[in-house]
């Protein structure tokens, strides 16, 4: 799942609790849905220290992206 990260992402994504990750796969608003949706992860990055997921709605199949915030 993490094959098409970079690789600072894919650190950072690992250092998150699997739990956690969970909610926040499940938890990614979607503008087509109007609505929370689960994202279909395909690529990850790091923006200015910001974990950028990016995929698609599993409703819609639109492209979806969470910003997961730095850790303190
Ligand atoms: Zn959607």
């Amino acid at each position: 799942m993490t094959g098409q990260f970079i690789p600072a992402a894919a650190r950072r994504w690992k250092r998150i609790p699997q739990e956690a990750q969970g909610k926040i796969l499940a938890n990614v608003w979607c503008g087509n849905c109007r609505d929370s949706v689960q994202i279909v992860l395909e690529t990850a990055e790091i923006e200015s220290k910001v974990l950028i997921l990016k995929g698609k709605c599993k409703t819609c199949g639109k492209d979806v992206c969470r910003v997961v915030e730095p850790e303190n």
